[in-house]
């Protein structure tokens, strides 16, 4: 991390300022003479991150749990305290106009050890609630919530959920209607059958699982009687049957999951018409590692290997798993392996041009950005499989309730069912803890 030194205004001259698909590289890493891309911004902040410096190093099963941080072990990222030992210093939650010379030297003091930890993240930072020590959004992994926490939110949540839902079926409200709605061709499955499989396999899960864990699990598993049953189109021609709960989100408006990755929103997999080429897509987390053992490759002269296994998200939010030398950790960054001045791009490149009209297309794009980046090792993208057999949900048809209200469930008698709370006291409800859980986060983010 230290040998980073800036590049000549001659050398920084030569160094393009965009990859060939038009996406700018990081002006910050650009003075180093390294070609890091920008990630499209995320969100409504406007400004774009770098893929390197910005992105977290830190993987998921580095995060304390919650009784770990508690019983005082520091952050796996920076190794400074992540609760405060004793009080806080005095000048945390003042506003620097009103430090004392003290608290201003003091002040300054810790945001020089700051910057001696993360001499060059360009990341976000952020402080726990009554400590002075700033934790860095690239190098130190999130404060975890307390369990009990979660577990009351999920149980605030679904119970607001299913009273939503029986409320629903009640009143016979159909939800209004929707552009992607028609008829669609051919006729639904036997419901007998469909609500047979659907408790078979329900009760199959809760059984897998501890009896401790079972109210969460049963969360997102409802009961039969608070599923909707619909039937979807997909761009390839396809029709699929699904299941809801309740009817106040329509299937185009939810992100189903393939072979365990979640999907983007309006999409759905199919197996039977992937595309044609597998696109690539930027490393945005590294979650795991496990291992894999590799056999020996002649072919390759490559001796029997265990190599790191990491379960990656995408920039496309889906999950893929990617090979990286055993030991490497997303702190260790990706190693330059290949020189990229100007005269070695341009003899690659013409190599790669001669046996252009063999290779796939986006294949081609990629190896252009990896001569030009010195092939990074591991590389900061991958191929997502999952992009490749996402297709666009383009029409729906309602059928029904898993289960059809009983004409007892559509006429209640007058103050049967226990009092519930309103919507807006459990609005209310959510809003206290989330500010609760904002708090504990220490979420004071700044840049
Ligand atoms: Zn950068
Ligand atoms: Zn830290
Ligand atoms: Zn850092
Ligand atoms: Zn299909
Ligand atoms: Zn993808």
């Amino acid at each position: 991390m230290a040998d980073r030194v800036l590049v000549s205004k001659s050398a920084l001259k030569k160094l393009p300022m965009t990859a060939a698909d038009g996406t700018p590289y990081c002006p910050k890493c650009r003075t180093y003479g390294e070609l890091n891309l920008m990630m499209a911004a995320a969100g409504s902040t406007g400004d774009g991150e770098c893929v390197a410096w910005s992105l977290p190093v830190y993987a998921e099963s580095d995060r304390l749990t919650y009784e770990q941080m508690v019983a005082g072990e520091p952050c796996r990222g920076c190794g400074q305290e992540l609760l405060a030992g004793g009080e806080p210093p005095s000048w945390v939650g003042k506003g620097s106009l009103f430090y004392t010379d003290d608290e201003r030297a003091a002040h300054d003091a810790a945001e020089r050890a700051f910057k001696q930890r993360h001499p060059f993240c360009h990341a976000l930072r952020w402080r726990m609630q009554g400590s002075g020590v700033t934790h860095c959004a690239r190098c130190c992994p999130p404060a975890p919530l307390s369990p009990g926490k979660w577990r009351q939110i999920s149980q605030l949540l679904t119970g607001a959920r299913d009273h939503r839902v029986q409320q629903a079926r009640r009143d016979g409200t159909k939800g209004d209607p929707h552009e992607l709605e028609r008829r669609l061709p051919g006729r639904a499955r036997p419901a007998a059958l469909v609500l047979r499989e659907y408790r078979q396999s329900r009760a199959a899960t809760l059984d897998a699982v501890d009896v401790g864990e079972r109210d969460l699990m049963a969360a997102s598993i409802p009961e039969a009687e608070l599923m909707f049953r619909w039937r979807i189109q997909l761009d390839c021609g396809d029709i699929v049957e699904l299941l809801t709960c309740g009817t106040e989100r329509v299937p185009s408006a939810m992100s189903w999951s393939w072979a365990g990755s979640p999907m983007r929103e309006g999409t759905y997999g199919c197996g039977g018409h992937r595309a044609a080429e597998t696109p690539y897509q930027q490393v945005r987390r590294y979650l795991r590692r496990s291992t894999l053992h590799l056999e020996a490759d002649e072919k390759l002269e490559r001796g029997p290997e265990t190599v790191g296994y990491w379960t990656v998200e995408l920039a496309c939010g889906h999950r893929e798993h990617q090979i990286t030398p055993l030991r490497w950790h997303p702190r260790d960054g990706h190693r330059q392996t290949q020189p990229n001045d100007p005269r070695e791009v341009a003899e690659r490149k013409s190599r790669l041009e001669a046996i252009k009209d063999s290779v796939g297309a986006l294949d081609y794009e990629h190896w252009i950005l990896q001569i030009e980046q010195g092939r990074l090792e591991p590389d900061p993208m991958t191929t997502c499989e999952t992009c490749s057999y996402e297709q666009p949900i383009i029409a729906f048809q309602r059928i029904g309730w898993l289960v059809p209200p009983t004409a007892a469930e559509a006429s209640p008698a007058p103050n049967q069912a226990p009092p519930q709370p309103t919507r807006s006291e459990l609005e209310h409800r959510v809003a206290v803890l989330e500010a609760e859980l904002a708090r504990l986060k220490g979420a004071r983010k700044h840049r």
